[in-house]
């Protein structure tokens, strides 16, 4: 099973992330908490890379894309393959909220990109040998489910404002997060049954409950 949340910066991710892997591992299951961009040594490396420098478009999407390959290679399919829950924190869907819509990248090279990176070939073969490692039909992985915490970035403008030090996207202004938004919005219009949206506006408690039912009505829970 392979679980991504989403947001802008200052929804809330991080709390629930960790409250669900705390469900998952009390009813037995194995969990691997990750996140992007980061999730290995080298795509941690990139990370810091992307949130350091300003650099144009294509070169942070291209960076973010090589973290995601890695970060697939090494951690995301050999968990799928045991059997893991993954959580991630953050997937592609924020590649195209922020990259492009934020940015305004092309996203039809960042769809591109995606069908490239995501692609299972040589990633989710069999590693005892007794199924061929190329799949008959190649597929691009994805999330079976994406919990998006929609926040109006006024809000999370607030909240942000009182917690932490930001990187150089969280200090962008509130007009950048109005875009980031609308690209979330529009990622779950195309993806409507892979997306469950939270109203992250709601107090803590309430969100919670509202990402339990989520999970209980598709039996994960
Ligand atoms: O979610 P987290 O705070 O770890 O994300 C780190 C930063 O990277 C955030 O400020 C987010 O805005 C930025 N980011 C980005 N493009 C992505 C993923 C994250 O600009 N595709």
């Amino acid at each position: 099973l392979f679980i991504s949340f989403e947001g802008i910066d200052g929804a809330g991710k991080s709390t629930h992330i960790a409250g669900l892997a705390d469900a998952f591992q009390s009813e037995g299951r194995a969990v691997t908490l990750t996140r992007e961009p980061g999730g290995t040594l080298l795509a941690e490396k990139l990370r810091n890379m992307v949130l350091d420098d300003a650099m144009d478009p294509l070169t942070e999407s291209l960076l973010i894309f090589a973290a995601r390959r890695d970060h697939l290679v090494r951690v995301i399919a050999p968990a799928l393959l045991r059997g893991d829950v993954v959580l991630c924190d953050r997937f592609t869907d924020a590649t195209f909220a922020y990259q492009g819509a934020g940015r305004g990248f092309d996203v039809k090279v960042l769809a591109t990109l995606e069908r490239w990176v995501q692609s299972d070939e040589g990633l989710l073969g069999d590693p005892t040998g007794n199924q061929p490692m190329k799949p008959e039909v190649e597929t691009v992985i994805e999330p079976h489910l994406t919990v998006w915490f929609d926040l109006p970035p006024e809000e999370a403008a607030l909240r942000l404002a009182d917690s932490r030090v930001p990187d150089r996207f969280e200090s962008q202004p509130v007009e950048f997060f109005r875009r980031v938004a609308r690209g979330y919005a529009e990622r779950q219009l195309g993806h409507p049954e892979r997306f469950a949206r939270i109203d992250a506006s709601q107090n803590r408690e309430a969100v919670w409950q509202g990402i339990r039912q989520v999970f209980v009505e598709k039996g994960w829970l």
